[in-house]
């Protein structure tokens, strides 16, 4: 099961779907987060929390909000400000059990520059 939560279990996520790939991106927000993503629509995740335990941050043309745990500041996902349900999404796979990412592929993605798959 592709299940995580940030580290003091506030913020729990689910994916609905087993993703066959994740992204490491090295654009400035995700380098600096460490993150690894699982991609997937919005109506494909499951996000359970209070709200008031999320802060989020958007930059640049904020057309993305990154939600971090106000407690123990992990970020557990990403967002886009569109409300359709295909919009795009993602979880941070580094919130999941090391288990059950095990033997999904990473893929390294250019967001700082050239904006492609460098594999
Ligand atoms: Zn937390």
């Amino acid at each position: 099961m592709f299940k995580g939560s940030c580290h003091c279990e506030k913020v729990k996520f689910e994916l609905l779907v087993t993703p066959n790939h994740l992204t490491e991106c090295n654009c400035s927000i995700c380098y600096r987060i460490g993150a690894i993503w699982a991609h997937a629509a919005e109506s494909e995740i499951l996000i359970s929390c209070v709200e008031n335990d999320l802060t989020n941050y958007s930059w640049g043309d904020k057309s993305i909000k990154f939600f971090t745990c106000k407690t123990c500041g992990c970020t557990t996902h990403w967002k886009s400000v569109d409300t359709e349900q295909s919009a795009r999404m993602a979880v941070n796979a580094r919130m999941v059990d090391r288990a059950n990412t095990k033997g999904i592929k990473v893929r390294q993605f250019d967001g700082a520059d050239s904006f492609v798959f460098l594999d």
